[in-house]
């Protein structure tokens, strides 16, 4: 099967009737782990910054993390790549720097926690400006924004790095865009006011869906109640990209779901056409999408959008990628 995928890699990401798509690649590990030539990608819709520092004793250094930022900057050349700063916290832990908390993915997570430590906002955004010097593909993305005072605060250091860096080096520094994660579902309502602050915003679906349901991601014990299928995830969803088109805001969806051959079918009827996933999941998607018109995801998402289950929209979604296969 996989072979059947693959032969179809170096097309074009586009469905049968033409519309494009952009498929990008989720990444934090080495970026020689990778699966997919960085050619036949559209870039890396996340870079999880995170796990290089888990992986350490203590926190890297600016110069350690020049070069790692580099290395996946360099590997995708003329191509965007989203630089997503420290999402610790939660289930994410610092063995150098310990959270305790009786809730920690209500607590001090992602955004939080580096604007509470400027410190190791700072050096890590000058690292990523240093990185991107010569070959000016960075973006950067905000995790975990609640409150729009959040990305105020953020950009207002992201402009001081920009600042500090121009002046150490003497040099005209090149702007990155900005743009923040929407995962907690207060910013779902803060859209208009989003657009005016940040040059783009990508849906964490794992978060946004923990956070809709109230369900722990990581709890085997509630872990059939979490879905990011659930008819409350697929509206909000939807809204989400009616929003952004009306504003013209880009947007993207980064999370689990847009690696999933149902997941992307919805979110590609509800007119998203930007995706990060995996990268063992690219060629699937990629070979999926071709084969399926818009108008027949136009005749699916009335249908999804009306179901009570998520077992329900997963079985009608099931019927209609059977006929693909
Ligand atoms: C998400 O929450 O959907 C996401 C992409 O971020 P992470 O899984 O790293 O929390
Ligand atoms: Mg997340």
């Amino acid at each position: 099967l996989s072979a059947r995928y693959q032969a179809e890699i170096a097309l074009p990401s586009q469905s049968a009737c033409g519309a494009h798509f952009s498929l990008m690649v989720n990444s934090g590990l080495a970026i020689e782990l990778e699966t997919t030539d960085p050619k036949y990608t559209g870039g890396v819709g996340l870079y999880r910054t995170e796990f290089p520092f888990i992986m350490r004793s203590r926190f890297p250094t600016e110069q350690e993390q020049i070069s790692l930022y580099r290395r996946v900057l360099e590997s995708y050349p003329d191509k965007p790549v989203i630089m997503r700063t420290l999402d610790v916290g939660g289930d994410k832990a610092l063995p150098y720097f310990s959270i305790v908390e009786e809730n920690p993915f209500l607590g001090w997570r992602g955004i939080r926690l580096t604007l509470d430590h400027p410190e190791i906002f700072l050096v890590q955004i000058r690292a990523m400006l240093k990185a991107n010097l010569a070959l000016d593909n960075l973006h950067i993305l905000l995790p975990m924004i609640a409150d729009l005072a959040e990305v105020d605060e953020s950009v207002r250091l992201i402009k001081q790095a920009c600042f500090e860096v121009s002046d150490e080096l003497a040099i005209e520094m090149p702007k990155p865009k900005v743009g923040v994660m929407i995962e907690v579902p207060s910013i779902m309502y803060q859209l208009p006011e989003l657009a005016l602050k940040v040059d783009f915003c990508s849906i964490g679906t794992n978060d946004l869906t923990q956070y809709l349901l109230a369900v722990d991601r990581n709890n085997p014990r509630v872990a059939g109640l979490y879905d990011a299928m659930h008819p409350a995830v697929l509206r909000a969803l939807h809204q989400l990209a009616q929003q952004a088109q009306a504003l013209q805001f880009p947007i993207s969806v980064c999370g689990e779901l847009a690696g999933e051959p149902s997941g992307v079918l919805l979110l590609a009827a509800m007119g998203y056409n930007s995706f990060s996933m995996n990268s063992s999941n690219l060629a699937k998607i990629k070979w999926l999408l071709r084969r399926v018109e818009m108008s027949e995801l136009a005749l699916l998402l009335p249908e999804v959008l009306s179901c009570q289950s998520a077992r329900q929209v997963r079985l009608t979604t099931q019927r209609f990628l059977e006929q693909k296969q």
